[in-house]
């Protein structure tokens, strides 16, 4: 199996899907192998896999698709990496990102953009396009990547497979590197709800290592049609604007689906949700900016030479950190301090306690919600790299779930022919927290 999908990696690393092989995997197997041997069951025994590169694996670079880790080799595994290599998963590398997972689109990488294995011309989404283009392009059945505001789920709607952000808490975010740390969640991308079932059954539960970190034994299972009968499905009313016809006709193919199979529709409205882009920024950034003043140099990666501390430190964010990144530091240090604060952060906090009362009234009425996972399949290489805020505004659908914290999964629906190519469109399933079981089952039901 190593074999194979090492050879699929090499075949499609035009996709630039993958920033670095790790060097121990054949030792790694090996040892999977003598394991089962020995009489060990393993439930993803010699199963390939790939991380998305923030997510720590000793012995391996962890770029977080940076310069200003250039050369870093983490010195040890991050917990969710840990138990998949426990139950037997072989980490084949480390998947392509925008840079500290901030992007729509896997262009803000120091390692070059992912391309998106449907169309060559277009992103894969992001940030986690890389895990998202492996997943797709059958490198591994079933990859990890990082979700703070729609970095699971927007690139596996783009690359048409499932992405589930699970409940905030449920995955240890032990050794992922931080970007906004009360919105980051790590969550797997995969080809079927089964699967998904799988790796969730094995990263998902309590770790005492991050305080976060919640006792809810997880409990996966792909479910069946029969899972779907007397669901009560909300579609959030302010979804259904500003979307392209082929992602309106998935939406509707996806709810006559459930229709057919005895669920009820009904309209929900959340108006709440038109501050959540801005609320997500300016919570994230500030985060991100406090997160990100570990990189100076000293301890980690890449350093400049200076004539002293402060000049070799300004130097190294200076030229290690891309543009994306400075300014979001910048933005996030202004939103935080004295005299903008109250304007800003404590507003947006407002906001995010708002959202989530109101995803809660809304799970009064249904069991689950439902919207697009992104207003439009894959867009088109440099169309949004000279304009932040069309790129910000691309998460419109995924980034009040990270607000709430509670858990989401997009399922691939249909497709949109665009310039005479199938792209996918994914529709995106919303729980009430801790019920993440829920959307694998109802994925499976559709499937
Ligand atoms: N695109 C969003 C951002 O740039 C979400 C990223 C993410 O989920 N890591 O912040």
């Amino acid at each position: 199996l190593l074999e194979e999908s090492l050879a699929r990696a090499q075949a499609h690393r035009g996709l630039n899907a993958l920033i670095s092989l790790n060097a121990h995997a054949a030792e790694q197997a090996a040892q999977v192998q003598r394991r089962v041997e020995a009489g060990e069951l393993l439930p993803l025994a010699g199963l390939p896999v790939v991380v998305k590169d923030n997510i720590n694996v000793e012995g391996t670079h962890t770029t977080c698709g940076s310069r200003i880790l250039e050369g870093y080799v983490s010195p040890y595994t991050a917990t969710a990496a840990q138990r998949l290599q426990d139950a037997g998963a072989v980490i084949v590398g480390k998947a392509n990102m925008d840079e500290f997972a901030m992007g729509s689109s896997t262009e803000n990488s120091a390692s070059g953009p992912t391309l998106n294995p449907w169309a060559d011309t277009r992103v894969p989404g992001g940030s986690s396009g890389g895990s998202a283009a492996a997943v797709a392009a059958e490198i591994t059945a079933v990859a990890l990547g990082s979700d703070t505001g729609g970095s699971v789920r927007q690139p596996a709607a783009l690359c048409g497979v499932y992405g589930l952000k699970p409940t905030y808490g449920r995955v240890s975010r032990f050794g992922l590197v931080a970007y906004a740390s009360s919105l980051d969640q790590i969550g797997p991308l995969a080809r079927s709800a089964d699967d998904l079932a799988l790796v969730m059954n094995v990263i998902a539960g309590h770790d005492p290592r991050d305080a976060t970190s919640l006792q809810a034994p997880p409990q996966f299972r792909a479910g069946t049609p029969d899972d779907l009968r007397g669901l009560r499905v909300g579609v959030i009313r302010e979804s259904l604007e500003g979307n392209t016809s082929g992602v309106e006709s998935s939406l509707d193919a996806t709810l006559d689906a459930l229709r057919g199979a005895g669920a009820t529709i009904h309209e929900v409205s959340i108006p709440e949700l038109r501050h959540a882009i801005a609320a997500y920024y300016l919570i994230a950034m500030p985060e991100a900016s406090s997160n990100l003043a570990r990189f100076d140099g000293m301890v980690y990666g890449h350093r400049e030479a200076g004539s002293d501390l402060t000049q070799a430190m300004t130097l190294t964010r200076e030229r290690g950190f891309g543009r994306e990144v400075q300014r979001r530091i910048m933005i996030g240090t202004y939103a935080l301090s004295s005299g903008y604060y109250d304007a800003y952060y404590s507003k947006a906090m407002k906001v995010r306690r708002l959202l989530a009362d109101r995803f809660t009234a809304a799970f009064g009425e249904v069991d689950v919600l439902v919207t697009p996972t992104s207003p439009f399949p894959a867009f088109r290489r440099g169309e949004k790299t000279s304009d932040p805020l069309a790129m910000y505004a691309a998460d419109v659908d995924t980034v009040a779930i990270n607000l709430a914290g509670v858990p989401a999964l997009s399922v691939p629906a249909g497709f949109e022919v665009v310039e005479g190519r199938r792209l996918p469109v994914g529709v995106q399933f919303i729980a009430p927290a801790l019920q993440d079981e829920l959307l694998v089952r109802i994925a499976g039901g559709l499937e």
